[in-house]
């Protein structure tokens, strides 16, 4: 291969990008490779599969390469604009990690707002508790809380990042998966990222020595390779952590509840806004204690604050 000119086509995952820059990590999860955008692609974004190809210099190392195609996605994430128009920031999640914390104490409803915004995108979310170190021993409420969700199939994992220990279950959880970490500010996000990268090195991302020049920095989503756990995988960006306040109308409301779906459509009024309707499923399946009132309170709390908005 003379230099200069591009390689066999090969595998990639989208790792960072900087408009029409990106950096491209073989699976193989070796250094990163900057690579730029053939003409007809648009749109690429961190976590997208792609396929690339890469130009070497006279010694045969790769000093760049071209990305010419994007395989489909598993699924997407998406975050307002500045203009509010819903834009892709990342790609190809396996879960959504939504952190809360003993304190600030979890507001039920905030964690129901993050859990129907993580339905709606079709990834699976997890909830995580942290600082449990400041659980008091009867903290009865908080485990009654998790219990419920629990009792909905969601997993709970509890973690400290005050203790040594504290994180085993959510390394045993991210192994294996590509996740990313929402929450509201103070819950202990950058904390647990600190621990789960404590290469500051690493967080900036490894890129080949060769592709190194130019350096850019980006406030926009990147991939990790979590040396603290098997085959795990973070995106992370301050935009993902704020996930969970995106605009959704009040159908996808009522079907990000999951305990809802067996009960919609079966209202009398197909229009039902399940409120004081005749023949209401929803509000029968309250009163049978199918639902539970404090769900279907934050449900109503939910659907009310959309028209404020
Ligand atoms: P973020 O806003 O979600 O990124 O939260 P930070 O990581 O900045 O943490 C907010 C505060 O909580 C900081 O003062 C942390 O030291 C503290 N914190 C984080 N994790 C824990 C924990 O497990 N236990 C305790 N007691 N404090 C924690
Ligand atoms: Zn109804």
């Amino acid at each position: 291969l003379a230099a200069g000119e591009y390689g066999p086509e090969r595998p990639g995952r989208v790792i960072a990008h900087y408009g029409r820059t990106l950096d491209v990590q073989n699976d193989a999860g070796e250094a990163s490779v900057r690579c730029h955008l053939r003409a007809n692609l648009e749109g690429l974004v961190t976590g997208d599969r792609v396929t690339w190809r890469a130009a070497q210099d006279a010694e045969g190392n790769i000093v760049e390469g071209v990305v010419v195609a994007r395989s489909e996605r598993q699924n997407v994430l998406e975050r307002p604009d500045a203009r509010g128009q819903l834009k892709p920031v990342a790609a190809n999640i396996d879960q959504i990690l939504i952190v809360f914390a003993v304190e600030p104490a979890p507001h039920p409803n905030l964690i129901d707002r993050y859990l129907v915004a993580a339905e709606a995108t079709g990834i699976a979310p997890v909830l995580v508790l942290n600082k449990i170190d400041l659980l008091p021993e009867n903290g009865g409420e908080l485990r009654a809380l998790l219990a419920r969700y629990e009792a909905l199939g969601y997993p709970v994992v509890t973690t400290t990042t005050a203790r040594e220990t504290g994180l085993d279950e959510l390394l045993e959880r991210l192994a294996g998966r590509t996740s990313v970490f929402v929450g509201q500010s103070g819950v202990g996000k950058s904390s647990l990222i600190d621990r789960l990268l404590p290469d500051e090195s690493l967080r900036i991302g490894e890129l080949s020595k060769d592709s190194r020049k130019g350096t850019h920095t980006t406030t926009t989503a990147r991939l990790y390779r979590l040396p603290t756990a098997d085959d795990a995988e973070l995106i992370d960006s301050p935009g993902i952590r704020e996930f969970g306040l995106i605009h959704l109308d009040e159908r996808q409301v009522a079907e990000g509840f999951i305990e809802f779906r067996d009960f919609l459509g079966r209202c009398r009024f197909r229009d039902c806004r399940h409120r004081q309707e005749p023949g209401c499923a929803l509000l029968e399946a309250v009163e049978r204690g199918k639902i539970h009132p404090a769900r279907f309170a934050s449900y109503r709390h939910i659907v009310d604050s959309l028209s404020e908005t």
